[in-house]
């Protein structure tokens, strides 16, 4: 790894997968849990001649189909190149790709001119020429055009040169391309990331593995009341709102398994959502059953899994009432 400039971003991790090829292990990948049911990538290696193989899709595949909704902190290039290649993301232009996994930056790795303390966002578009996460903080407002990115990592830097990209580019004009573009294909540039993020693998753990058929509980719910994580009361009324919202089209197969952990925990969580302040304002969208901020590219919100789309999603003042 030292030879290829890959420093680890995090030395903890909660999850650690072994990536091997024709049993030789040749790389890894570590994930951090953040919420119930949500993991960020935190770093992964594979030795370069092993980086055409796509190895980490098997993990990838393996946390979706349990239901997990999968981030990525401060990508390398290599990682998005797997996610185009794997139909998890797309180029919108030459340079600008956008992904159905999402993208963590941190705050002390930010270039921007604003005053950013504690701001850790999360986006799906990505830069190839300068090798970073972007995010669009304001490009609406005329006027303005406030993009956020992030330091080069020096593993991609000895690969693609990105720093010396970055200089020689005058990066207000560069970022007001980029404003222009999005501004003029907004509709399509939306379009292509919910078609991604809907033809992201479902979690196996569908409507039949969790709920069932009948009045019995299912096998999973009996799990948890055995494994002594909640009690049977909890069970039955979490899954007779899950099925009532099913029927009604508030939670689709995707999200069920996310949804039961949140509402295993629901008080904790809209305690958690509460604390939120403005400065962490990524969208001025917000779930209809949590409140928490959604982007509208979302089939449903990352926190408690309640569907929505432009009929229930709600705004700023509806929050504030
Ligand atoms: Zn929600």
């Amino acid at each position: 790894m030292k030879a290829n400039n890959y420093d680890i971003h995090f030395d903890v991790c909660n999850l650690f997968f072994e990536l091997v090829h024709d049993k030789k292990v040749v790389g890894f990948a570590a994930f951090i849990v953040t919420q119930p049911s949500a993991m960020t990538l935190s770093d992964t290696f594979v030795l370069p001649e092993f980086e055409s193989q796509s190895l980490l899709l098997e993990s990838f595949l393996m946390l979706m189909g349990s239901g997990a909704n999968i981030s990525i902190l401060k990508p390398a290039r290599n990682v998005v190149e797997f996610l185009i290649k794997n139909n998890f993301a797309a180029k919108l232009t030459d340079s600008i790709v956008t992904s159905a996994i999402s993208f963590d930056m941190l705050g002390e790795d930010i270039i921007s001119n604003f005053n950013l303390k504690e701001f850790t966002p999360s986006t799906n578009l990505y830069d190839l020429n300068l090798c970073s996460p972007i995010f669009l903080y304001d490009i609406s407002t005329p006027g303005v055009c406030e993009i956020f990115y992030q330091d080069a990592l020096d593993f991609d830097d000895k690969k693609y040169n990105c720093r010396e990209f970055r200089d020689s580019v005058n990066m207000d004009e560069y970022f007001n391309e980029i404003k222009e573009s999005f501004l003029k294909n907004s509709d399509e540039f939306n379009q292509k990331l919910f078609d991604l993020k809907s033809s992201l693998p479902k979690s196996l753990l569908d409507y039949d593995e969790i709920i069932g058929e009948g009045d019995e509980l299912s096998d999973y719910f009996e799990q948890m009341v055995e494994d002594g994580i909640t009690d049977r009361k909890t069970v039955v009324r979490i899954r007779n709102q899950l099925k009532n919202e099913y029927e009604n089209g508030y939670v689709t197969d995707r999200a069920l398994a996310l949804r039961v952990s949140f509402l295993l925990n629901e008080d904790e969580n809209i305690a958690e959502i509460n604390k939120i302040d403005d400065i962490n304002m990524q969208f001025d969208t917000f779930c209809p059953y949590c409140h928490s901020q959604v982007s509208p590219s979302n089939p449903h919100c990352m926190t408690c899994g309640y569907s929505i789309d432009e009929t229930n999603i709600l705004s700023l003042r509806d929050i504030k009432k």
